[in-house]
């Protein structure tokens, strides 16, 4: 925790009870999670769930899960204050279709891969002798291949035609 300037001998309150106005308790919920030097946390958490809607979240959940969803809360509220229509459910969205073209892109990349070595080990300079020596153990497992490279080339004809 920073250094709190504030402090006038007594325990200064969290953000949260000096928005409210009231005593800030020893055993307040809110104090661990919104310190007097971030009020910003608590304004925008409290104008859109409401502090006792916080409180109530807060109370419900063990301790060592309330550090989260005050993290998720100041996220969610923060993103509604930017985008009141849409709040984070607008960058949900937008990163989904990110998602989703990444998604085809690589499909595509995947399937030119498999269309690129289907090229490669149907071309008769396979055979040949000049690459048998590097290519020996390469050879040897095409050959075990030969079932299913049939199989792939009518599945690649229908692919790209
Ligand atoms: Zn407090």
């Amino acid at each position: 925790m920073k250094d709190n300037s504030r402090k006038q001998g007594a325990a200064s309150p969290c953000a949260a009870c000096k928005l409210l106005r009231r005593r800030c308790a020893q055993d307040c919920v809110f104090a661990p999670y919104f310190p007097a030097d971030e009020p910003q946390k608590f304004a925008s958490v409290h104008k859109v769930f409401g502090a006792s809607n916080v409180n109530k979240m807060l109370q419900e959940l063990p301790e060592h899960q309330r550090g989260d969803a005050v993290s998720s809360m100041v996220y969610e509220a923060n993103a509604r204050v930017r985008d009141p229509v849409y709040g984070c459910v607008g960058a949900i969205s937008s990163l989904q279709q990110q998602i989703d073209i990444l998604q085809a892109q690589l499909a595509v990349a995947q399937a030119e891969v498999v269309h690129m070595r289907m090229r490669q080990l149907s071309s008769p300079e396979h055979a040949s002798p000049s690459s048998r020596d590097t290519n020996s153990h390469h050879a040897k497992s095409l050959f075990s291949m030969d079932m299913m490279e049939d199989h792939t080339a009518n599945m690649e004809e229908s692919f790209w035609r």
